[in-house]
């Protein structure tokens, strides 16, 4: 099957069957098909990386996918250029936040153009920068590349960066490991080498219900969750205390943070149940283990006191996303490359989180650098300017002059 037939006999493309094998894309037509897949994270995202593989098996580029256990999403790597590892890789994640309840002006999944803005969901966050790379694929593969280029896209970031550690194993595996890796998020094509981890949970409780006239014979989950929230006030304010003012982040310390809560029937009833959602974002550098593991600490004496009450309460706690810091790095090879492509001469930190810290802590030099601004991420009529794909383009372009000579 050549890329045309097995695209559209899958029923994956939108609109025409236009794709011909070897076609070559602009950003912005790339950045339609893009958007065209509705990949908010709770979907598959098969249908964008099917598109995405035949466009570059169209071009001679093999791919290699990794998949979550219910193979309704897949990463995808790629190499362009000489084989094996070393090199650079291009990575973003493909899939989305909700527009659910939104008030969107056009179709969120159609690239809507007004006023030098392309306005439709991932337009910041972060198809534009995919949506350049691979529209110059052809021009990386016609370039004599001194090293490696590699594509590496994945799933289930916006949920806690859950898909990117296949994606960073199969590399492994493959003996292709980048030396650099640049994150295209939205940064203005600012270079950015530090963002804070985040780290969070849910904690729930099981009391014993009793009439709240005999609170001696129940086991109160609500005000034993008091009990948790106020140690976890308590953490807040001594991180606040570490704080360090010439870190550059605001605010400069690591924030402790329950966002809600739910539990009890009635008045007059001593609670079951009662539950919370909590997280801190980390200093880079910080112990990402310190506060959970003294918080457990603290709920297993809660949990005994509960327990010696009625032997069926309990606190459990899950952990939800684990999303590493990026730290700047002692020898910036990433940040020395991308900076000297930008014109920028210091750089930046930033207060959200990428996969950024993951590819780091498995070895490889990274920076965060993307077209568009953050603040136009995850709300309705999200945008890019058309300039920062302009930008971004430009980037690209120098980035494969500069390849054509050895890291
Ligand atoms: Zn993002």
């Amino acid at each position: 099957m050549d890329a045309l037939e097995s695209a559209t006999a899958r029923g994956l493309m939108r609109g025409r069957g236009d794709d011909m094998p070897g076609r070559r894309y602009t950003p912005r037509e790339m950045l339609d098909r893009l958007v065209g897949f509705d990949t908010t994270s709770r979907n598959s995202n098969l249908a964008l990386i099917a598109f995405v593989a035949d466009y570059l098996a169209s071009h001679g580029v093999e791919v290699a996918l990794t998949h979550d256990d219910a193979r309704a999403k897949a990463n995808l790597y790629a190499t362009l250029g000489p084989n094996g590892g070393g090199g650079i890789a291009l990575s973003g994640h493909t899939d989305v936040v909700p527009v659910d309840g939104q008030p969107w002006t056009s179709d969120p999944f159609a690239v809507v153009e007004r006023d030098g803005r392309l306005h439709g969901r991932g337009t910041a966050d972060m198809k534009s920068f995919i949506a350049v790379a691979l529209a110059l694929v052809p021009d990386f593969l016609a370039a004599p590349l001194a090293v490696p280029v590699h594509l590496a896209l994945s799933y289930d970031e916006e949920v806690g960066c859950l898909g990117v550690d296949r994606l960073i194993e199969g590399i492994e595996q493959s003996g292709t490991r980048p030396a650099i890796v640049i994150v295209g998020e939205p940064t203005s094509m600012r270079v950015v080498n530090a963002h804070k981890g985040i780290y969070s949970f849910a904690t729930t409780l099981t009391g014993h219900e009793a009439h709240s006239s005999a609170p001696h014979i129940g086991v109160n989950a609500v005000m034993a969750a008091a009990k948790l929230i106020g140690f976890l006030d308590r953490m807040a304010a001594e991180m606040r205390d570490r704080a360090a003012p010439e870190s550059g982040f605001t605010p400069p310390y690591t924030t402790v943070h329950v966002g809600t809560i739910a539990g009890g029937t009635a008045l007059n009833i001593i609670p079951r149940h009662c539950s919370f959602e909590w997280e801190y974002r980390l200093m880079p550098g910080a112990d990402p283990d310190e506060i959970r593991d003294r918080f457990d600490a603290f709920a297993a004496e809660v949990e005994a006191r509960m327990k010696a009450v009625s032997p069926d309460a309990g606190i459990r706690t899950e952990a939800r996303s684990r999303v590493a810091g990026l730290e700047p790095e002692r020898d910036p090879l990433a940040e020395r490359l991308v900076m000297a492509l930008t014109g920028d001469n210091r750089a930046a930190k930033v207060s959200f989180g990428t996969e950024a810290g993951k590819f780091q802590n498995a070895g490889m030099s990274v920076v965060v650098c993307g077209p568009g601004d953050i603040a136009q991420a995850h709300k309705p009529d999200e945008f890019i300017a058309i300039s920062q794909i302009e930008a971004c383009a430009a980037f690209m372009r120098r980035l494969i002059e500069r390849l054509e000579t050895p890291l």
